[in-house]
């Protein structure tokens, strides 16, 4: 007989464990009761303030207000990245969360663009993407559009600090029971190796049938308790360190996060309501702290509010990400790079995992197995897409990209790259949140160029091609001048000062 599991206890009050508190507590109801432990003393990471648009599954599955969520959290509207000085230093690229020209069954838009650039026609393949418009103008609207051609998908820009006091409340309303306290010790069944309760700092003491371990980098349950392993990717990610401080806020307010290429990193500017958050992710082996502090702070648009925090991290994963009762979400079962804003999305997606999955009537290989193999997919495709971003340059001014770019990448990324450089084909995989727009337009930022193109693509003229060309291109942009500022959108809607 498997255990019923109907007692939840969530270790970890960060992003992490109160998105999972909420989620579980919203959508398995009554049938769980949920218990979150944390730390003041330990406290939370705190950054993590970019997201892309499967957040607003999370919004709409809670039932939040947009507008009253906007305003909690500080929030603002993210459109895209912009990526400065990767391919090479002067040049910069979108990867925008939208796609250029219509899409069209078998023979996607950019085969027609690549068909007009290998004949010689010069053109941009970002001015037929209206969210590349949008941030160029710096406008934004919630567009309620017949056509998909004109969907304006989005995601956002908030407090970390903020989103998680307000998931908290949310949270605490639905019946969560928070606890403060400081686990020392935990104890496990001798028989089955299941964790079985928390042993509390003072005293106190929390049982429970299942665990989900939110600690943060301390993976306290799934690493320190089980031993689970660490698979680590630092070799095709030697980012090592983050250093984060806030800034003044700008007059105006970019729909956009910015990444910055330094001589061995990036940093990041975010903008909120209240402030800009700025980061620079480096590797030890290249900056020291001073050097890192040094380029951060001369680097930064307005004045630092803070002094800077540093955050060392080591890329890669937990080898079971379920391990016996205990699920690891958020930092304690992996760290990718913060360079394309995949970590709130990855605890989102594990939780939405654990709720398909979710094992009411007892704990079974089969569906721990299923579990383990759907994340460890999930985590390697967004890996490939941020060894991507280092590998595929051109820059010849530091040893750290000469090494990201000599360096061996994993097969399938490999294929990938050839596939899309001769044929100019993209290749989906389902468990990859990122689907060919996202390909294609880091692809060409980087220099990647398809050497071909879809035979289909020959069925117009040069003529035909052409108007084509310029008849999408003034069609994107045609919304452009009904639309407010992103500043004013905000004041509009959510009543941003
Ligand atoms: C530099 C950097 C930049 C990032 N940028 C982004 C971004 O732009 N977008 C994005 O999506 N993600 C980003 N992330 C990731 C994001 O910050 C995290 O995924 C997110 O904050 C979740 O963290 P967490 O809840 O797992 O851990 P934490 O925030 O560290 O929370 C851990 C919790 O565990 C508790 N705890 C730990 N040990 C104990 C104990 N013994 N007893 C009791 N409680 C304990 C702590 O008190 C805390 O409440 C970034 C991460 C880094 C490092």
């Amino acid at each position: 007989m498997h255990k019923k599991i109907s007692r939840v206890v969530v270790v970890g009050g960060g992003t992490a464990g109160w998105m999972a508190a909420a989620l579980m507590r919203r959508v398995l109801g009554e049938t769980i009761s949920v218990e979150l432990v944390e730390s003041d003393q330990i406290g939370i990471v705190g950054v993590g303030e970019a997201t892309i648009p499967p957040i607003q599954h999370v919004n709409s599955v809670l039932g939040l207000d947009e507008a009253e969520f906007l305003r909690e959290t500080k929030a603002t509207i993210k459109l895209a990245i912009r990526f400065e000085n990767w391919r090479v230093p002067g040049e910069s690229y979108y990867h925008t969360f939208g796609a250029p020209g219509r899409s069209q069954a078998f023979c996607h838009f950019h085969h027609y663009w690549t068909r007009a650039r290998l004949s010689g026609l010069e053109t941009n393949l970002w001015d037929y993407d209206l969210s590349y418009l949008c941030c160029e103008a710096n406008k934004f609207a919630k567009m309620q559009v017949e056509d998909p051609m004109w969907e304006l998908a989005y995601a956002y820009h908030f407090d970390s600090g903020l989103y998680g006091q307000y998931l908290r409340k949310y949270s605490e309303n639905l019946g969560v029971k928070r606890i403060e306290g400081l686990v020392e010790d935990v104890s496990i069944d001798s028989e089955s190796g299941h964790v079985t309760s928390l042993k509390l700092q003072g005293g106190g003491q929390v049982d429970g049938d299942f665990f989900i371990d939110c600690s943060g980098g301390r993976a306290l349950l799934i690493g320190k308790t089980l031993g689970t392993g660490y698979e680590d990717w630092s070799h095709w990610l030697p980012c090592n360190r983050a250093m984060a401080v806030p800034s003044r806020r700008f007059e105006s307010t970019l729909p956009f996060t910015r990444s910055i290429a330094h001589s061995a990193g990036w940093q990041w500017r975010i903008p909120l309501q209240h402030r800009n958050g700025n980061g620079l992710v480096y590797s030890s082996h290249h900056y020291t702290d001073d050097q890192a502090a040094d380029i951060l702070l001369n680097n930064l648009d307005s004045e630092a509010e803070a002094e800077p925090k540093i955050i060392p991290f080591r890329t890669g994963r937990a080898r079971k990400q379920w391990n016996r009762n205990v699920v690891a979400v958020g930092l304690s079962s992996g760290f990718l790079e913060p360079l394309e804003s995949t970590s709130i999305y990855l605890i989102q997606s594990a939780i939405v995992r654990l709720l398909h999955l979710f094992p009411h009537g007892g704990i079974t290989s089969e569906l721990v197995d299923e579990y383990n193999r759907q994340s460890q997919i999930e985590f390697e495709h967004i890996r490939d897409f941020i060894i991507l971003h280092y590998h595929a340059n051109e820059r010849d001014d530091s040893q750290f990209w000469r090494d990201v770019r000599n360096m061996d990448i994993p097969d399938r990324l490999q294929n990938k790259i050839d596939v899309f450089k001769t044929d100019g084909r993209l290749i989906q995989d389902q468990y990859d949140i990122f689907l060919e727009p996202s390909w294609l337009q880091v692809l060409i930022g980087q220099g990647i160029l398809p050497g071909d193109y879809h035979p289909l693509a020959d069925s117009l003229t040069d003529e035909q091609l052409a108007d084509k060309l310029a008849n999408m291109k003034k069609a994107k942009a045609e919304p452009l001048p009904q639309m407010p500022t992103h500043d004013q959108f905000l004041e509009m809607f959510c009543g941003a000062a």
